[in-house]
């Protein structure tokens, strides 16, 4: 029998509405059967645990991603894959996070949610839960897992999880990985896509546990009254920066934000060039307006979301010493995050 561990961070997933209040509250994950009862026609063996305090994912710090490396190392021998339940809102950033912090895995590390909790009619968190599992439990015809890989499962789709960001408040289709294919399609089958599953060179698994906060995130717009993020420019607070920019990677020729940028590399802080557009790639010095950065040292984030560019930072300022060696990790790939060029 295969092992699958659910663990439970919070999110309206495992939430049930109160009859008499009709507030939204965590149910307890002891009673998980009793909610979806298909889960008992499994041929698995399914466990679960929990945080102590489930959290709405907003609330979500590297704390809690640390957590989730503990959990995991902890049990990694023991399972055979892992279902995260996670709130929505921040689903994206914790599976990028994790996929940098759990590189060297080869077993399927699934995270769900819902925009409906279980507990509601229409809820939408039975079939991702139900599927999340059939795809944390599945083996090819090798008898290894096929997904093995940090992945989001969302409406009848698997996502890469450094690929993939939430675009939708209200779809129950409410991610997307535009510049990745998606992993697998659930219809009357699971299709995976199977050569875009990510395989790992590495020879064992690392469980990493140090996330560093000293980075920041600029989102760059018409008008940026750009002194008043001065201080994100200080490697003091910040030892790198994500930029969001326009498009290919443009951004307003502004003398005070080119001398900001120029000071902060000058004095160590790295700056990581990515687009605010949803899909596509930076191209810096494809236009005058970008051309800057690329003479500058700012570091192009080509394809890789927001998502993916923060967590890498905040995985590589914790876990590598000089800055050289950050910036020649940033330009490659190391956990899928990254098309090849
Ligand atoms: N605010 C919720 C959360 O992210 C929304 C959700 O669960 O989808 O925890």
């Amino acid at each position: 029998m295969r092992k699958v561990l659910l663990i439970y961070t919070g999110g309206t997933i495992g939430m049930v509405k109160d009859p008499k209040t009709g507030e939204l509250k965590s149910f307890n994950f002891d009673y998980l059967y009793e909610h979806v009862p298909e889960l008992e026609r499994f041929q698995l063996e399914l466990s679960s645990v929990s945080f102590k305090n489930p959290i709405d994912s907003s609330e979500m710090t590297l704390c809690h991603w640390v957590d989730l490396v503990e959990i995991i190392e902890k049990n990694y021998v023991k399972y055979d894959g892992f279902v995260i339940l996670h709130g929505s809102d921040t689903m994206a950033f914790t599976s990028s996070a994790l996929s940098f912090m759990l590189q060297g895995i080869r077993k399927p590390i699934v995270l769900t949610g819902s925009q409906l909790p279980i507990g509601t009619i229409r809820t939408d968190g039975k079939e991702n839960l139900i599927t999340a599992v059939e795809i944390a439990a599945a083996i090819d015809e090798f008898g290894e897992p096929i997904v093995q890989e940090v992945a989001v499962y969302f409406e009848y789709s698997l996502y890469r999880g450094n690929r993939c960001s939430k675009v939708s408040a209200n779809q129950f289709e409410a991610f997307q990985s535009p510049n990745h294919p998606e992993l697998a399609v659930a219809g009357v089958n699971i299709d995976y896509a199977k050569d875009k599953l990510y395989r790992t060179t590495k020879s064992s698994p690392s469980f990493t546990k140090k996330m560093s906060s000293s980075v920041g995130l600029l989102t760059i717009y018409p008008g940026i009254p750009i002194t008043s993020y001065a201080s994100l420019f200080d490697v003091r607070i910040n030892k790198a920066l994500v930029l969001a920019s326009f498009g290919a990677g443009n951004a307003p020729s502004h003398p005070e934000l080119q001398s900001l940028i120029t000071n902060y590399i000058a004095s160590g802080g790295i700056v990581l060039n990515v687009t605010q557009c949803n899909s596509g790639s930076v191209k810096q010095g494809a236009y005058h307006t970008s051309s800057f950065f690329q003479k500058s040292g700012v570091i192009s984030g080509r394809d890789m979301t927001t998502e993916a560019a923060l967590t890498k930072l905040q995985f590589l300022v914790a876990n590598v010493t000089t800055s050289e060696e950050i910036i020649s990790l940033l330009q490659v790939n190391i956990a899928g995050e990254i098309s090849e060029s």
